[in-house]
Order: structure tokens, then sequence, then C-alpha cells
């Protein structure tokens, strides 16, 4: 009999990435993956804890996996996991709980559910990189785990507790696996991990990985999922004169005044922050750069605020992914004085979002007549198909049919504002 499984991720890319090595090493055991609305035999929840927000959804989900199918099996994984372990364990709508580090053998765990057995996870080895290679089920981009955990101990946050300290997956381990990948076609790999930019293992660092990665054969692309500006030097801004790396970074300011970055325990400065951009965009000045920002840090006084916005629009990130603080169990920040009310912190957050749709206008306008080389995925009903440029800017491509996870030069000829996309024609 062929098994039904459906999958949902919250959180960052490195959960998608696992969810899709995970849904990927199912379809090859014969398992049939479909929508999580969908009828299933297994639902895997892949959780995420970053926020009240987050534990919120995450709740949520659980919730609706679990009713309508009495018999079917769920899972739940990821950081929630590690941090409401005990709420999770009296939860009797959850089949199996899987933390964080044991996640890479749920497909084991599933499978000896259905042969009878019973399984012990008590026995299984912590491998953080032991993930089966990914198949296109969610998308024609190739995600490439090279690091996990943190060792920074951001004031505000959880993920070093949840995901343990920084570990480094080995350089030939990497290589192989995105070889592997690019001889199945993948045109896009995107470096993902918590911390990627802290990569180090053995004396190989972040730069020279990526050196490593470029030099591979084969007609690829290469990305970073969001990373930290500290410790980029003038080695790694030089990557991107090699034409197969994307223009584009994701680079977490989370605020524009000093005196909280300090109180948050980040690692650069303004300055510092404002230097890295500065030299990246005299070099390569179409580069995209986006951010996250966290509004309403214990103490964040209107004035930091405003710091924050003029900080935003003076660097034109195309966009912001806005998040409001919220306290974290058994972190410093949970335990400073001064914090903020929920009605500050979803002003605030207006503010950054409205900043964030006029940079993105700006920037996409700047597009306009220009061209971009574009991996189409998805076409829809009206033949419109979408893809990503190189700058990592949603394009629709007006006319002319376009074969999906293939390169096309694409002539931007305008803007869609309601789906705050890029408009295009395939270059003759
Ligand atoms: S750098 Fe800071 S915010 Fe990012 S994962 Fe590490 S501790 Fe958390």
């Amino acid at each position: 009999m062929k098994y039904k499984i459906a999958f949902k991720t919250l959180g960052c890319r490195l959960n998608q990435y696992e969810t899709e090595a995970l849904a990927s090493q199912f379809h090859r055991e014969g398992y049939k993956v479909v929508e999580f609305n969908d009828k299933a035999d297994v639902y895997v929840v892949n959780t995420c804890t970053v926020t009240n927000q987050s534990d919120k959804k995450s709740r949520k989900i659980i919730q609706s996996a679990s009713t309508g199918n009495n018999n079917s099996v769920l899972v739940v994984t990821g950081c929630m996991t590690n941090n409401h372990e005990s709420e999770l364990n009296n939860n009797n709508q959850i089949t199996y709980l899987v933390k964080n580090e044991h996640k890479n053998s749920i497909y084991s765990i599933v499978n000896a559910h259905f042969q009878g057995e019973i399984f012990s996870q008590e026995v299984l080895n912590q491998n953080l990189f032991n993930y089966q290679p990914t198949e296109q089920i969610f998308h024609t981009r190739s995600m490439i785990k090279i690091q996990d955990g943190c060792d920074n101990m951001c004031s505000f946050c959880i993920i070093p507790m949840v995901r343990g300290r920084a570990v480094s997956r080995p350089v030939n381990d990497v290589l192989e696996n995105i070889s592997r990948n690019i001889k199945k076609g993948y045109k896009e790999i995107t470096l993902t991990g918590v911390n990627i930019s802290r990569y180090m293992y053995g004396n190989i660092d972040f730069t020279e990985l990526v050196e490593k990665i470029l030099k591979l054969p084969g007609d690829f692309r290469v990305r970073f999922s969001s990373m930290e500006p500290d410790g980029l030097d003038d080695r790694f801004i030089d990557l991107f004169q090699n034409p197969k790396l994307c223009h584009h970074l994701h680079l977490c300011l989370q605020n524009g005044s000093d005196k909280v970055l300090l109180r948050m325990r980040r690692m650069y400065t303004t300055d510092s922050y404002y230097e890295l951009i500065n030299k990246i965009k005299s070099k390569y000045p179409d580069f995209n750069f986006t951010t996250d920002i966290m509004v309403g840090f214990p103490g964040e006084t209107d004035e930091d605020f405003n710091q924050t916005c003029d900080m935003v629009k003076k660097i034109g990130f195309s966009h912001i992914h806005t998040f409001k603080y919220s306290v974290r169990n058994n972190t410093r920040a949970a335990r400073m004085a001064d914090q903020i009310s929920e009605k500050v912190k979803d002003e605030r957050s207006k503010i950054i979002r409205k900043i964030s749709d006029s940079n993105k206008q700006n920037y996409y306008k700047s597009f306009i007549g220009k061209s971009q080389i574009v991996i189409p995925e998805k076409t829809n009903k009206n033949g419109f198909t979408k893809g990503y440029g190189e700058n990592y800017i949603p394009v629709k491509i007006k006319s002319g049919s376009c074969l999906t996870n293939e390169y096309q030069s694409v002539k931007i000829i305008g803007i869609d504002s309601n789906e705050r996309v890029l408009l295009g024609e395939i270059c003759n």
C-alpha cells in the first residue's frame, strides 16, 4: 500500500530545507507526498519557536493536522519540540515528538510504526547533517544545509538553546551533495544554516567554502539564506565577481540604534553595517539587500526607533521582514525591565512595513528596461510564469513559452503592483 504523507513547515529556510529533505526521502521510499489539507496517513509538522507568534501558529497547525483522521500518524518536530517539550509531550494527539537533533530519523520512525515495530528514539544518533538529498518536490531551487546552531547568544534569541552550539558540515560532504544536485539538473543552490557566515570546518571558513563551491563544474548559480553581517571581509565581497554567485544578501540588521544593538548583544555597530553595504554597493550597484527588523526590543525608545527608520530608508532594503520582540524564557532580554507595550510594537511594525513597501517599489522600478536571468518555476492558468531573477526579485513573464528550471533571459518591462512582482518578457 502506498501511504500518503503531508508536511507543514514554519519558520526559517533551514526548517524548509529539512522538510524538503524529509519529503524527498519519503517520496523515494514510495510514499505519496500530498497537500497538508488533503487526507493523509502521516502528517509532519516542522515547528518554529522564534517568537510567541511562531508558537501560536505551530500549536494551531498541530491541532488542525490531527482533526478529521483518527488513524493518521502525527509527527511533530522542529524548534518548538525542544523549547516546549513537556507541553507537547502532554498532547495526546501527537504520535511522535521528534526533537531537532533526531529530525533526520523521521523516516525510520514512521517506517517502524507501519511495520508494527517499537522504535526507541534513545538509540538514535545525533547527526545534524545526515539528511538525504532533496528532490524537486516543493521548489526548483535546491537548499543545502552547511551549518547548524549558533554561538552568538544574542540576548533575545532562543535559537542557541533549541538548535545548540554552532556546528559546520564537513567540506567534502557539502561539495558532494551540491555536485549530486547539479547532476540532477538543479540550476540554483541555496546555502542554508542558522549562522552560515560562521561556517568553519578545519581551517576552511565560509568564504573558502564558497570559493570551492563556485569552482564545481556545471551550469548552476548560488545564493545564500539569511546571514549575520559580522565577519564579512573584502575576500567575501570579491566572491560576487563570479557570475555564478547571485547579487542578493539577506543581512539581519534587527535595529538601527547602536544602543539597542549593544543590549541585543549583536556583533556589529551601525557604522560597520553601513561600511559593508557601501563597499558592496560601490562594486555592484544593482545589488539587492533585504533584512530582518525587530521592533519593540526592551528599552527601545522613539529615538531608537527613528534611527532604525532612517537607516532602513537610507540603505533601501527591498524587503524588510518585520517582527515584534517577544519574551523567550531563559534569555537575557526576558529579564530586562523596560518591556514595550504590544500597541507600540504594532505601530512600529506598521511603519517599518510601509517603508519596506516603498523601498520595494523604488528598487523594482530601477530594473525597468534592464534584463534578468530568471529560472521559471510555475506557470499559472492564465499562462503567466513566475520565477526569480539573479537579484532574487520575483518576475512574472508576460509572454512566450518558457521551460521551468532553465535559465531564461528576461527583459523587465514593468511592475505588477498588486502582486508585487516585476513584469518581463523573454529576450529573443
Ligand atoms: S546570531 Fe543571534 S539572532 Fe541569530 S541565531 Fe544566533 S543568537 Fe539567534
